[in-house]
């Protein structure tokens, strides 16, 4: 099924992040049967609450395609989208969200509200549970290794 190819590519991102320390969410962003943007989860190596997947993923779309404007375009990631990153994919305006695990913590894709649900212009389509069990997988296997590794406990673990 080729929405369950690209949210395999988004884990294999999700993998990079996790290998490299971050907690790991993976995103990718298609149009017309085409890879547009990639993003991964960078927040520990810029420092920065704001660098989760999917907003890497929509800089380099918009940067790709030459406009702040992601009609036409699916978004896939491996982790139910934030309350900002559903605010980014709002004002950009991409068409089809589709994601992995669901997020009770942070979810704004239904986890714990549903901003698609809300009156906004250009709600996407949303589909949720594309790879679950592998999307959760990754997760949970990430913080089982920081807790046997005696990590910080800086990131609090999502409930999934
Ligand atoms: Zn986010």
């Amino acid at each position: 099924m080729e929405q369950e190819n690209y949210m395999r590519r988004a884990l294999t991102l999700a993998r990079e992040a996790g290998d490299a320390g971050e907690v790991p969410v993976g995103c990718v962003i298609v149009r017309d049967g085409k890879v547009v943007g990639e993003g991964r989860n960078r927040r520990e190596e810029l420092t920065s609450a704001a660098s989760h997947a999917e907003m890497e993923a929509i800089a380099a779309a918009n940067e790709r395609l030459g406009s702040w404007r992601l009609e036409g375009c699916a978004l896939y990631v491996t982790l139910e989208p934030c309350p900002m990153c559903a605010g980014a994919i709002l004002n950009a305006r991409v068409s089809k969200v589709f994601y992995g695990a669901r997020d009770p913590a942070f979810g704004a894709c239904g986890g714990v509200t549903n901003l698609f649900m809300e009156d906004f212009p250009n709600r996407p389509a949303l589909v949720g549970g594309v790879l679950a069990e592998e999307c959760r997988e990754v997760l949970r296997a990430f913080f089982q290794k920081l807790r046997n590794d005696g990590g910080t406990g800086e990131s609090p673990e999502p409930k999934i």
